[in-house]
């Protein structure tokens, strides 16, 4: 089966595709399985796509050491994970998002959602930082500021409800159908596409995205990040309405 490769950074379609409907073009490129013959079936594996930046561009708030053990080991061992688990399975081929869509919740393919969801999030995570960002403009300052009061009121409340998440998980920034805005949390590899809700933007809150640059710190990576790097360009882009 021929499969467009998404590019990268994924343009609104492609996000919509895969966020919205939960369908569409698969948000990381296929590739043909290196050890399919002409005797066997093809296989379809997914692979790491490229960092949207260089990996010490992030820094001084997330530094090249975090970011090449968290795209280079954790991001690429979920990858090789989920390759592994649905080899043999009716999942190869799906699109990301239908994989997920498909294993959530059910027990029996919880290693799958696992490791789809994970491969989503940190996907989407790499996309929802830029070095140097400003703040938002126009359309999503005005979201932010009918829903929350205000930017800094918005980071506020953002790295309360993500400094509160136990344990390790997620914190979004999504929209609803209805088009209000609405600070989320999500624990381990759990994403809002389960939810019917839109994600805008998320931060990692697992121990291993901060641990190196911060320690136990958590509230003090949320801060940096919502200060220094959060790229709304890219969260405007995934408005809905
Ligand atoms: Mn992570």
């Amino acid at each position: 089966m021929n499969r467009k490769p998404a590019t990268w950074p994924l343009d609104r379609r492609t996000f919509l595709q895969g966020a919205a409907v939960l369908a569409g073009t698969a948000l990381l490129s296929h590739r043909l399985g290196s050890s399919a013959t002409a005797a066997e079936p093809l296989s379809e594996v997914f692979s790491l796509p490229p960092l949207p930046y260089a990996e010490d561009a992030l820094a001084p708030h997330i530094s090249s050491d975090t970011v090449r053990f968290h795209y280079g080991k954790h991001h690429k061992g979920y990858i090789d994970k989920l390759n592994q688990a649905i080899q043999g399975t009716s999942f190869v081929g799906l699109p990301l998002p239908e994989i997920i869509k498909q294993s959530a919740g059910r027990n029996e393919f919880r290693g799958i959602f696992n490791n789809a969801a994970q491969v989503w999030n940190h996907t989407f995570y790499w996309q929802s930082l830029k070095p140097k960002s400003g703040p938002p403009e126009d359309r999503m300052a005005q979201k932010i500021v009918t829903q929350f009061g205000g930017i800094e009121p918005f980071k506020k409340e953002f790295a309360a409800a993500a400094g509160n998440q136990f344990g390790s998980g997620w914190a979004w920034l999504a929209q609803s159908g209805d088009g209000s805005l609405s600070i989320v949390t999500t624990a381990n590899a759990e994403n809002p596409l389960t939810r019917d809700l839109i994600p805008l933007f998320t931060l990692d809150v697992w121990e291993h995205a901060y641990y190196l640059d911060y320690q136990n710190r958590r509230g003090d990576y949320l801060t940096a990040c919502l200060d220094h790097l959060i790229n709304w360009e890219f969260a405007a882009a995934n408005l809905i309405r």
